[in-house]
């Protein structure tokens, strides 16, 4: 066992061997650039087009060339949003300037909107039930005539809820709405398909299925034009810049290692998840599990306990050798101002008490049990401290 107990995937998870081992030869030797015409150029292309298929697999895209490659989930994102927006409004003579997205999306996402506003595209944001969940038939009435773009993203990073993206898809495609989906927490932990689905873009990243940080992939459905954030004749014109060979090549094996294990790693982690659920209700009165009725992702628990502050149980927990988080990292120590849980109806000082545990790849038997030990006697010891 690590000296260290990492139960923090939703944050960032650990590179797999095999996705270093895979990238080794392009951080050294196989330097080429895949623009280049000679030998090393073509080593180089033929590995980020081995790695766009293994991506293209994953998300179930129907061919290799509708991936993308970006430099994380974030770009991935913005790319589908700014993308579509832009070229909508440029093709509509600026008529087309409205987009949907939820309450719980992640930070990205709602600074996008931020930025976009005094640019003049308006933006809904679609509310979520108390279980974190967004009814698709509020798409269906938040849509305009001049309605470019939804995005909804499938899991949520810090309640694990799974929205009705078949659902919101089809009311997408019947009104002539582009649809991008945020799946960077459900890639590789669930099954995700973007053909099945019926989805136009979709956002995954690297650093969140066991490859690299400074890596993502934009899923774009063949035909949709997108304006470019980084201009450039790379990846057919829809992201400008030197691909990062040895990142798309471990993001690649990460994609294929994940399609070849979803089906036993996912019952994996929800035997965990709902063992570690089930033994800390149990033994912590005064203990909330959010979006415990919804459907979720198998590795993702978010506990609220009452009269303790999340970020000293965070602390607490870390010097029990255990690695959690009172929210997204992205924001992390701004505790009860958690814009999802608010979204989901929970109050700051409810809020203020949240714990997100996310496991994968890696965590053990004996690592579940060490957490079920650790987080009861932590929240214990705090509420004893707050009494004093
Ligand atoms: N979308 C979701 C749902 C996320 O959880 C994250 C990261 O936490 C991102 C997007 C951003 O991904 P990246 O860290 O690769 O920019």
């Amino acid at each position: 066992m690590a000296s260290f107990l990492y139960l923090d995937h939703n944050a960032t998870a650990p590179i797999r061997p095999e996705v270093r081992e895979a990238m080794l030869p392009y951080l050294a030797e196989q330097f080429g650039n895949p623009s280049s015409v000679h030998r090393l150029g073509q080593r180089a292309r033929a590995a980020v087009e081995a790695a766009r298929e293994q991506v293209a697999r994953l998300v179930g895209a129907a061919e290799p060339q509708e991936i993308v490659f970006t430099s994380c989930g974030s770009e991935s994102d913005v790319l589908a949003i700014e993308g579509v927006l832009y070229e909508a409004w440029r093709r509509s003579s600026g008529t087309r300037r409205h987009w949907i997205t939820s309450s719980i999306e992640h930070e990205v996402v709602l600074e996008v909107a931020r930025l976009l506003n005094p640019r003049g595209f308006e933006v809904t944001f679609l509310p979520v039930d108390g279980q974190g969940l967004v009814d698709a038939q509020t798409v269906r009435k938040a849509l305009r005539p001049e309605t470019a773009l939804v995005s909804v993203m499938h899991a949520n990073n810090e309640v694990g809820t799974l929205q009705p993206i078949r659902e919101i898809a089809a009311i997408c495609r019947q009104n002539g709405v582009l649809f991008h989906t945020d799946a960077v927490q459900s890639a590789g932990k669930v099954p995700i398909s973007a053909q099945a689905w019926g989805v136009d873009l979709l956002s995954i990243s690297g650093h969140k299925l066991n490859a690299p940080k400074g890596i993502g992939a934009l899923y774009v459905r063949r035909g949709i034009v997108l304006s470019p954030l980084v201009c450039g004749k790379q990846e057919k014109n829809r992201r400008g810049g030197t691909e990062n060979v040895a990142s798309a090549v471990g993001l690649g094996v990460a994609c294929e290692l994940a399609v070849s294990g979803l089906t036993a790693h996912a019952a994996r982690t929800l035997e965990f998840r709902n063992r570690l659920e089930q033994g800390v209700l149990e033994s912590v009165p005064g203990t909330l599990l959010c979006a415990g009725a919804a459907p979720r992702l198998p590795n993702t628990s978010c506990f609220l306990f009452e009269s303790v502050d999340g970020n000293a149980l965070v602390i607490a927990l870390d010097l029990e050798g255990l690695c959690a988080s009172s929210g997204p990292a992205c924001s992390a120590g701004v505790g009860g101002s958690s814009h999802v849980l608010k979204a989901m109806g929970f109050a700051p000082s409810a809020a203020k008490g949240a714990l997100r545990i996310s496991t994968g790849w890696g965590n053990t038997e004996q690592e579940l049990e060490k957490a079920l030990e650790v987080v009861p006697a932590c929240v214990a010891r705090l509420r004893e401290a707050v009494r004093a």
